[in-house]
């Protein structure tokens, strides 16, 4: 099936992208096109503007200050990846980005496109909401902040407003002794979407968690916090929390009690809880091991 015609604009400037996709009727954002494109072309959507963000290098810069790191929505994964401040500051961001798709598709999708879509199965968001992040959203009033913890509203549906574009994603330093990390499975090596994910960061002192958040991805409309498991992994002893411990399992439990899997061609809703609970286990003693490390 053919790309059905529309108009499509390239502006330099986030002023000029506000103001056409105010001004112009059944517009649409484009960043790398690998989801927008792909879902014009199946005939999923249409639109007759497309407006690209690929000019507009206020949204391609990385950059860091004592408390924040600041990623422009425009950032391919493949930039993320590579980029100095991002390993040395956000390796577990790094990471998950390196778990997407092709290297083809990390060339061309953006972080900014990954979130906006909002499939319940990006790779993104569950590391960036264990890592308490907020977005920067931009329009024709202003700029304003918010937590992505409350972006997302259902599977590819976000509380963006017509006109608005996200501008950064803005990330707290983490502290010593935390360490955070993402964990994929798909049904291939590389190239397929998640079909189940967890994140976790831990924050640890004198051989004590003191603060975490557990996510968990692709098990529900949107990729959501564990309020459940994260209670649970909260105060206890790094002792405790070696794999397949009973407190992990207990933990790995409570993740898949927060879920609410599907049944698809990819695996069946038991089968996900299963594995979310061995992600679970896992992105915590990961992210254990990376707090350690930091320590030493
Ligand atoms: C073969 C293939 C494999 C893939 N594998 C994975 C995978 O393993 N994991 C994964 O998570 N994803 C995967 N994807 C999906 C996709 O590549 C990613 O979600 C990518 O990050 C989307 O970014 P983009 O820049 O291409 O977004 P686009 O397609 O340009 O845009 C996506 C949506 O976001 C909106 N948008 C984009 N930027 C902004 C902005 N700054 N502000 C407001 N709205 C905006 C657009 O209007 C559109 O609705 C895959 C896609 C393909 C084609």
């Amino acid at each position: 099936m053919l790309i059905p015609d529309f108009t499509y604009y390239r502006p330099i400037t986030l002023k000029e992208a506000i103001r056409l996709l105010e001004e112009k009727n059944d517009s649409v954002l484009m960043a790398g096109g690998t989801d927008l494109l792909v879902e014009i072309k199946k005939g999923l959507r249409n639109h007759e503007n497309v407006i690209s963000l690929s000019k507009i290098e206020v949204l391609k810069i990385i950059s860091e200050n004592d408390h924040e790191i600041f990623i422009g929505a425009g950032i391919t994964h493949n930039e993320l990846i590579t980029s100095p401040i991002i390993s040395a500051n956000l390796p577990a961001l790094a990471d998950a980005a390196s778990k997407i798709g092709s290297h083809q598709v990390r060339n061309t999708g953006t972080i900014g496109g990954n979130l906006c879509t909002a499939a319940s199965c990006c790779d993104t968001a569950p590391i960036l909401l264990a890592l308490n992040a907020r977005l920067e959203i931009a329009d024709t009033t202003g700029v304003r902040t918010m937590p992505l913890k409350d972006f997302f509203v259902f599977n590819k549906k976000t509380i963006l407003k017509k006109g608005e574009i996200v501008t950064r994603i803005i990330i707290p330093r983490l502290n010593e002794e935390t360490g955070a990390h993402y964990e994929k499975f798909g049904l291939r090596e590389a190239g397929s979407i998640s079909v189940v994910s967890a994140a976790a960061m831990v924050k640890l002192h004198e051989g004590t968690v003191t603060d975490a958040c557990i996510v968990i991805g692709a098990v529900a409309p949107q990729p959501k916090i564990s309020y459940a498991a994260t209670r649970l992994l909260k105060d206890k002893k790094v002792s405790d929390l070696f794999e397949s411990s009973p407190v992990l399992d207990e933990i790995g439990e409570a993740a898949a009690g927060d879920s609410v899997p599907i049944d698809d061609i990819r695996g069946g809703a038991k089968y996900r809880r299963d594995i979310l609970k061995v992600l679970t286990r896992r992105a915590i003693v990961k992210a254990i091991g990376f707090a350690e490390t930091k320590r030493n």
